[in-house]
């Protein structure tokens, strides 16, 4: 069957209806999703969100490229300036002195958090996003900074309303069947929503490969009726408007 529509939006009775929403999401402003990621969604028309990490220097390397993703309709989402997380857990010597969250305070992540909204106002001309919070985390030396930005965005990734029942899974090094069983499952356990966030495509790190993104997102395209694909977003708005 062919799919008559490739819209999105147009799907006004999620999340009442059995499709599950499938936000594909990319952190941390890799250069392997501008190769890889966004010319794989643009042919199958699919809408991602990338969580740009303003510090990286992909941002102004390639900073037209990121505003042609968001022109095609790609989301560009609040991951913050510095990716600060805690680095007293293991496994984060990789989290520089300077970006220590448990060093922040709340009122320096709220400011951080506000200077990348305007970065990226500057780059899209958008005034409504996502945010992804770095690691997952927002506990910062003298509390928690979340429900400091909450209202500066359509969504937090990870905190939404619990009838949703929303899943999210962090993939590296997993092949596409892999994928596809893991959105098969999600679904069968009747998720509504399934956050999948990606890092690397095709190269960089906590890597996925072109391959297996691209037959992720062939399944998708064969399965418009289960699933339904868009920025984070859109499908967070479209819950709101619910
Ligand atoms: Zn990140």
């Amino acid at each position: 069957m062919v799919s008559l529509s490739f819209s999105s939006a147009a799907d006004d009775n999620w999340p009442d209806n059995e499709r599950v929403a499938v936000s594909l999401s990319y952190d941390d402003a890799l250069g392997s999703q501008l190769d890889n990621a966004v010319p794989q969604l643009n042919q199958y028309h699919f809408k991602g969100s990338f969580y740009l990490t303003l510090s990286s220097p992909v941002v102004p390397q390639r900073l037209d490229e990121w505003r042609s993703a968001a022109e095609h309709g790609h989301e560009l989402g609040n991951h913050t300036i510095s990716h600060a997380c805690r680095a007293d857990i293991s496994d984060r010597d990789w989290v520089a002195p300077q970006n220590d969250l448990a060093k922040r305070s709340v009122v320096q992540m709220v400011d951080e958090v506000k200077l990348a909204n305007d970065y990226l106002y500057a780059i899209d001309g958008k005034k409504s996003r996502t945010m992804m919070l770095p690691c997952g985390e927002s506990q910062a030396k003298d509390g928690d900074y979340l429900p400091q930005v909450k209202d500066q965005f359509v969504a937090i990734k990870g905190f939404e309303a619990a009838s949703l029942n929303a899943i999210m899974h962090m993939p590296a090094e997993l092949s596409g069947a892999e994928l596809i069983a893991y959105l098969q499952s999600a679904k069968n356990q009747q998720r509504k929503l399934v956050n999948i966030i990606f890092h690397g495509v095709g190269g960089d790190y906590l890597t996925i490969s072109n391959d297996a993104h691209k037959e992720l997102l062939d399944f998708l395209d064969q399965h418009r009726d289960d699933y339904w694909v868009d920025s984070y977003i859109n499908i967070m708005q479209q819950f709101a408007n619910h």
